[in-house]
């Protein structure tokens, strides 16, 4: 009992383990897998992300040059970063922020 009295007293004149989300951002640990960007400019438009991606969150169209990205299917199991060969994708520690759309993100080759 002492020694849990301890902790709830060194519990209570702590500051809080959490932060005020999303009022305050909380710092990414390092290894954090975040929101995705493509590089058009060094896709081929071969369609190894398409189909690597297990949640179907990709969806490429290589007549239009195009790339659509759905961030709220996507798992950040970064395997279409391993797979394309190009090096097109890359991750950052940015966490998607809640909203009410799903959006679809669209990434284009510039003519
Ligand atoms: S795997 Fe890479 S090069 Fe191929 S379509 Fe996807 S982003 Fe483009
Ligand atoms: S990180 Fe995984 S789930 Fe997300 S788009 Fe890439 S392959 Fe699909």
């Amino acid at each position: 009992m002492p020694k849990m009295l301890k902790e709830v007293i060194k519990n209570l004149l702590s500051p809080p383990a959490t932060v005020n989300y999303p009022f305050v951002k909380p710092t990414p640990v390092p290894g954090t897998r975040g929101a995705l960007n493509w590089d058009m400019s060094r896709c081929d438009q071969c369609q190894d992300c398409e189909r690597v991606c297990p949640s179907v969150a990709i969806k490429v169209y290589p007549e239009e040059k195009k790339i659509e990205y759905q961030p709220f299917k996507c798992l950040f199991c970064y395997l279409c970063i391993e797979n394309c060969m190009q090096q097109a994708i890359s991750g950052s520690d940015i966490v998607a922020e809640p909203a009410y759309t799903k959006i679809v993100k669209v990434f284009k080759t510039e003519t």
